[in-house]
């Protein structure tokens, strides 16, 4: 079933909710924007949540206020991270509030995911294709999210995650619930041989050793090809399997089934806008209200 649910009010952002996590927990709070509800314009149109694209600083932070209103976390309360494709995990505490909200100098630098285990602090975190990974632990309560292209894939960030919470907050991984957020699919991202050959290193690391004939069979399940030089990559299969060899139980993992290239009624797509378009933000974060 679709982890995702939109949700959109006349003069309200369109936002998609991680509702089957937030039914179980009411404090928590994670979910994915879309691009609607928001005052930027033309190729920024309209719910732009990013500061680094060429948009109006002012109207992305107004759209940012109309998020952090919609959710009831106050803006003052989120942290952002300047992201870089890399693979390091920041662990946030109150002390953090705010960064990176109203500019990027203040964003945590160098950071493309973050951990926390303090109430009334959101993590977000920036999207136009990339996939978004969230993580709660309901015994520790703590929350965790993660931003992964390819880079950040074949960097291993989902396992970097998960051994964070577990160095930081004693997090048992086969407790954890994973979810894996609108980013481009499959059906949308074509690949060269070059970058299937860091995929096969990272499959090689994470899956279970068997013989040629079924590593060929199971490698299907993460990409395929029609004429052996381009290949159709599905990233949510292979930070499954991240996520899976640090720990995390399979039937814990949820995944969405929308993708931003087909999707780009809703969302932004780097790959199918050539580039120029706005970013959606993934948040979490756990409220002290109900
Ligand atoms: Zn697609």
């Amino acid at each position: 079933m679709e982890p995702f649910e939109y949700v959109t009010e006349p003069g309200e952002p369109g936002l998609f909710f991680l509702q089957s996590w937030m039914e179980r927990y009411p404090r928590l709070k994670a979910g994915f924007t879309s691009r609607h509800g928001g005052v930027s314009q033309g190729d920024f149109a309209s719910l732009n949540m990013g500061l680094h694209v060429l948009d109006h600083p002012q109207d992305v932070i107004e759209n940012r206020e109309r998020v952090a209103t919609a959710i009831k976390l106050p803006l003052k309360e989120w942290v952002y991270g300047e992201q870089v494709h890399g693979s390091r995990v920041a662990v946030v505490t109150g002390l953090d509030r705010g960064k990176g909200t109203l500019d990027r100098l203040t964003a945590l630098q160098e950071t493309d995911a973050f951990v926390t285990n303090e109430q009334d602090i959101c993590l977000a975190a920036l999207f136009a294709d990339c996939v978004p990974l969230f993580f709660f632990d309901p015994v520790t309560q703590s929350v965790a999210l993660a931003h992964a292209g390819w880079k950040g894939t074949v960097a291993q960030i989902a396992r970097y995650t998960v051994e964070a919470m577990v160095r930081e907050y004693h997090v048992v991984p086969r407790n954890l619930l994973a979810a894996i957020g609108p980013s481009i699919g499959k059906c949308c991202y074509e690949v060269d041989e070059a970058l299937i050959s860091r995929i096969d290193q990272t499959l090689d690391e994470v899956l279970p050793h068997k013989d040629e004939a079924s590593i060929k069979k199971s490698r299907d399940c993460f990409y395929t090809s029609k004429d052996g030089k381009k290949f159709n990559l599905d990233l949510h299969q292979v930070n499954r399997q991240i996520m899976i060899k640090a720990g995390i139980m399979p039937s814990s993992i949820e995944i969405t089934e929308k993708c931003t290239g087909c999707g780009t009624d809703f969302f932004y797509s780097h790959r199918k806008e050539h580039g120029i378009t706005g970013r959606m933000a993934a948040w979490i974060g756990l409220s002290s209200d109900l």
